[in-house]
């Protein structure tokens, strides 16, 4: 057996973490850029203790509270350049994935001043100032990967920043999704499913006895989750291992990355606007059914403590109730694009063809 394994965020999981391991943001900086959403960072609490956590070390601090969901690249270079003027020596992204995304390819850009985003996707291994997340949403797991998925409006979808950008510190505390929506706690559950379960069914995790024990143990919490969530019962056991799930999660795909499900999920996201983690669930059922070598599924299926798929596709249906309208023509035009994404293919274990994939999107979305 010959495996890898590369986890070096230090993380702080639990109530008032932040607070409790304060003296942990002396080591990294006297001048911090805060990379927040418009409203939640704030909201959910996070934003006043990570606030008083700074003011603990007597470090200053400056606000970019711009970053849309999906941020763009023009977004990470006007936060960036903030960052730059305020003379920031690290990176504090608080939120869901997209200001945790956006303030990675920040501490990228400050790093490398000399350079513009589209420098940065061209190239390899660069540094990076250190960052720290503080999640606010249970679902992309972004505190504990080095992933940075930006929208390209050039390139017309979203991608990967192509550097390894792991959080130094991750601070992952379940109060501060208390008041997320039901939708919202949907949408974002079923993305930490989603990279549970591509990890999971990943190239990647064949051998790979360390990147099974996430994925099992998030079917297992998710096994209450999926309850919970259908009974809309989302009490503090239900935040807390909905959390934990979306960190396991994150640590499994920052070993096996993720696969066709997310790949072909951007489409959905760029062009009609859904949001990333029902963009995953939509498509997640007839991409585990194309599956010829079932054993696995039927082991998450076991621990899940479901019967079947058709009993993963109720749960699945129940949850999300989007409709996306789409055409023939948009369908094969996806299709095509995703065929093109060598490297998303490759963490698929089976072979996949071009009309295997527009089968994909068909009967997901045309159903
Ligand atoms: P998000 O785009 O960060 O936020 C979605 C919405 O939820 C925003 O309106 C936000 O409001 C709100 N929100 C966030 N926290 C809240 C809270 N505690 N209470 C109330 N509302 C809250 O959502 P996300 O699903 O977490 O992130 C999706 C992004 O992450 C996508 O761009 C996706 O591609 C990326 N992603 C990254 C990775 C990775 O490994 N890096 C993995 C998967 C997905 P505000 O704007 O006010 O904050
Ligand atoms: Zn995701």
């Amino acid at each position: 057996m010959e495996f890898k394994y590369f986890m070096p965020s230090k993380v702080f999981f639990g109530e008032n973490c932040v607070l409790k391991n304060q003296e942990q943001f002396q080591v990294l900086g006297k001048r911090a850029l805060i990379v927040t959403g418009r409203k939640s960072a704030k909201k959910s609490g996070a934003y006043g203790d990570v606030i008083q956590a700074l003011a603990f070390s007597g470090i200053e601090h400056v606000l970019f509270d711009e970053v849309e969901e999906n941020p763009s690249v023009e977004t990470v270079e006007r936060g960036a350049a903030k960052g730059k003027d305020f003379g920031a020596d690290f990176v504090i992204g608080i939120g869901g994935g997209s200001p945790m995304d956006a303030a990675k390819a920040m501490a990228v850009l400050l790093k490398n001043p000399e350079m513009g985003l589209y420098d940065v996707f061209a190239a390899r291994n660069l540094g990076k100032i250190p960052v720290v997340a503080v999640a606010t949403t249970s679902g992309t797991g972004s505190e504990v990967t080095q992933f940075s998925i930006l929208t390209d409006k050039k390139a017309q979808t979203k991608r990967n920043l192509g550097q390894i950008v792991f959080a130094d510190l991750a601070f992952v505390d379940s109060k501060y999704t208390q008041g997320l929506p039901y939708e919202v706690t949907v949408n974002t559950a079923v993305d930490a499913f989603s990279h549970l379960v591509e990890g999971y069914l990943n190239v990647n995790a064949a051998n790979n006895p360390v990147s099974d024990l996430y994925g099992e143990k998030g079917f297992e919490l998710f096994k209450d989750c999926f309850q919970k969530l259908l009974d809309k019962n989302l009490d503090q056991d239900f935040r807390e291992k909905v959390m934990l799930a979306s960190m396991l999660g994150g640590i499994q795909i920052a070993q096996n990355a993720t696969s066709l499900p997310h790949g072909m999920g951007y489409a959905l996201t760029y062009f009609k606007g859904v949001p990333h983690g029902l963009a995953n669930g939509i498509l997640m059922m007839e991409y585990l059914k194309t599956f010829k070598d079932q054993s696995k599924i039927k082991k998450m299926l076991a621990i899940l403590g479901l019967e079947n798929l058709e009993a993963l596709g109720q749960v699945m249906n129940q949850l999300i109730t989007l409709k996306v309208e789409v055409t023939e023509e948009e369908i094969l035009s996806y299709a095509r694009d995703f065929a093109g994404n060598k490297e998303k293919l490759k963490s698929h274990p089976e072979e996949m063809s071009l009309e295997e994939i527009a089968k994909i999107y068909r009967n997901s979305l045309l159903k």
